[in-house]
């Protein structure tokens, strides 16, 4: 059993899609094993996005993330890594097939509806950014 880590994006939460995401997420047999509305602030997008620090679109990615509230998750199932990213769609949305969430709810090739791990080391990294063991325990 495999977790990944999930983002409803500011641009998908202020539209008010958070609701039809986690619908399309419970009907796909991922489990919804933990989940928190937050509000970044500058440096945690910052730390969150570290990776990408030298890129172009770092500066307008934080921007971004930080204009309004989230909702991070943890998801659980079978190739659940590999099974979001499929769910997702790739990353630039006014390229996405229309039946992923990034086709549908994704405006952009930043505002693109969600985010999710790409790999087990990411998911382990990102999770434990978000959640506390405490928040995990049991579920
Ligand atoms: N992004 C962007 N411009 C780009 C590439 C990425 O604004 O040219 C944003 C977009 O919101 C993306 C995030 O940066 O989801 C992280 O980029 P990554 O390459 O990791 O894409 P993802 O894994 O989210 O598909
Ligand atoms: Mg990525």
């Amino acid at each position: 059993m495999e977790r990944t880590f999930a983002i409803i994006k500011p641009d998908a939460v202020a539209a008010g899609h958070a609701g039809a995401i986690i619908a399309r997420i419970q009907d796909s047999g991922l489990r919804l094993v933990a989940a928190k509305t937050l509000h970044l602030t500058k440096a945690q997008a910052e730390g969150f996005y570290y990776v990408h620090r030298e890129r172009p679109f770092f500066g307008s990615l934080v921007t971004f993330m930080t204009e309004g509230p989230i909702v991070a998750m943890v998801l659980e199932g079978e190739g659940a890594i590999r099974r979001w990213r499929d769910l997702m769609g790739p990353t630039d949305a006014t390229k996405a097939p229309k039946d992923t969430l990034r086709g549908t709810f994704g405006t952009s090739i930043e505002r693109n509806a969600t985010h999710g791990s790409d790999a087990p080391e990411t998911a382990a990294y990102e999770i434990g950014f978000f959640f506390s063991g405490l928040e995990l325990a049991d579920l």
